[in-house]
């Protein structure tokens, strides 16, 4: 799960990392309203959407950038009248780009350096890793593509946690001296007690900025969550913004539904993880390209099967499903009435290839061979992926 970035000051401050002052806005008066409460000379007025690199991003009205700076409060409603209701699009959104729906309005900082600062788990040591660069404010792909060597990591002891010497050791690598080294540890412990406390996955603060004054703060940042633990983290769980996940997985998640959404046309409705994956590198194989990856589990009930099937028609890209099904513990009955549900509900006009096998399948197949429905059968996997792509070039 991610959050935007003005949840994530509102983590900062509870937490204890230094960042500055702001509010949010939805319209352009509200964005008035918090600029005079900031009482500065100067506004930052920021997009606020799951995704980075707003600040070179562009509008699809025209307007350019995602982050302003200006001393005037008429800008800021007039930079808060562009970007509201409107759609930026930054190398990160993909073309379709992402609605902006709020706003940040918040005090700049006089910047004297950007810094790069993360704190991820990393699966190959079982730890958390602290990665922090130099060169921060940019791309930190393109730093680790072009000039490797300025970027650092210094790893975490799972269970010692982040000790002084080591936030000590990465503000010296990161070139701050004097008293900027303390403020650099008691912002690194603050956001390493954060990342432990909300279960994340990884916080990214780019730019990390040392200002003219030499203060250090956190200007950006960038927040994921590990799923399996949002049960225990009801805070995290009311800053979900369900408006910027894909409609469809948001709909697999209310059923319980393992789904992710993809770019081809074939759909695939399967049990299991592993056979799910076989199923989408066949239908690849076999010249198609799946639409989806969605696991319905080993014990989906009759509602999932219904839900997963309605959540595959809903997507306009979908040109023909081919449901895969070893029921091991699975009942190959429940997915044949499942289908039937759905078919009810939503008009079937693609074609549907149905490879079912295993436990209760003679009850299965015959509820979808009376059900009138025009099933296409198969036999085994390959022979299923072959008529699901035949069936969609046909019907193109
Ligand atoms: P993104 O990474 O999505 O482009 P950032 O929040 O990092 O968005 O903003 C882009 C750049 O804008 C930063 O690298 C920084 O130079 C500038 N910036 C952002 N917030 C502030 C701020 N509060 N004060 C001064 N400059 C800022
Ligand atoms: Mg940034």
């Amino acid at each position: 799960m991610n959050i935007h970035e003005y949840q994530a000051r509102q983590l900062f401050e509870k937490f204890g990392v230094a960042t500055t002052k702001s509010g949010v806005a939805t319209t352009p008066e509200e964005a008035v309203a918090v600029a005079e409460k900031l009482s500065s000379k100067e506004f930052v007025v920021k997009a606020q959407i799951h995704a980075g690199g707003r600040g070179k991003g562009t509008f699809t009205n025209g307007f350019k950038g995602g982050v302003h700076i200006t001393s005037s409060i008429e800008e800021v409603r007039k930079i808060a009248g562009q970007m509201l209701g409107q759609t930026l699009v930054t190398h990160q959104t993909g073309p379709e780009g992402k609605l902006v729906s709020t706003i940040l309005v918040a005090e700049p900082a006089t910047i004297a350096k950007e810094l790069y600062f993360a704190i991820l788990l990393d699966r190959a040591s079982g730890a958390p890793v602290i990665i922090a660069s130099t060169e921060g404010g940019v791309d930190i792909e393109s730093v680790a593509e072009h000039t490797p060597e300025k970027i650092f990591r210094e790893h975490i002891h799972p269970t010692l946690g982040l000790q002084p010497y080591q936030t000590r050791k990465v503000a010296k690598k990161l070139g701050l001296v004097g008293a900027q080294i303390n403020a650099a540890s008691k912002l690194f412990s603050a956001m390493f007690r954060l990342f432990l406390a909300r279960d994340c996955s990884q916080i990214e603060v780019n730019p990390l900025v040392i200002t003219d004054k030499g203060e250090l703060l956190a200007l950006d940042a960038k927040f994921n969550f590990d799923d399996n633990a949002l049960y225990r983290q009801p805070e995290i769980v009311a800053m979900r913004d369900k408006s910027e996940e894909d409609p469809r997985e948001v709909a697999a998640s209310e059923y319980s539904l393992n789904y992710i959404g993809l770019d081809g046309n074939i759909a695939c409705l399967v049990n299991g993880a592993g056979l799910a994956m076989a199923t989408m590198d066949i239908i690849q194989y076999a010249g198609g390209k799946p639409a989806n990856f969605l696991d319905v589990g080993g014990g989906a009930s009759k509602d999932q099967v219904t839900a997963a099937f309605k959540i595959i028609l809903g997507d306009p890209n979908v040109k023909g499903i081919l449901v895969n099904i070893f029921g091991g513990i699975m009942d190959c009955n429940i997915i044949a009435t499942g289908i039937l549900a759905a078919a009810k509900e939503v008009s079937l006009n693609i074609p549907l290839v149905v490879r079912l096998e295993g436990n209760n399948v003679e009850a299965g197949k015959k509820t979808l061979a009376e059900s009138g429905l025009a099933v296409i059968g198969a036999n085994d996997l390959a022979d299923a992926a072959d008529k699901i792509v035949a069936a969609v070039k046909k019907a193109a």
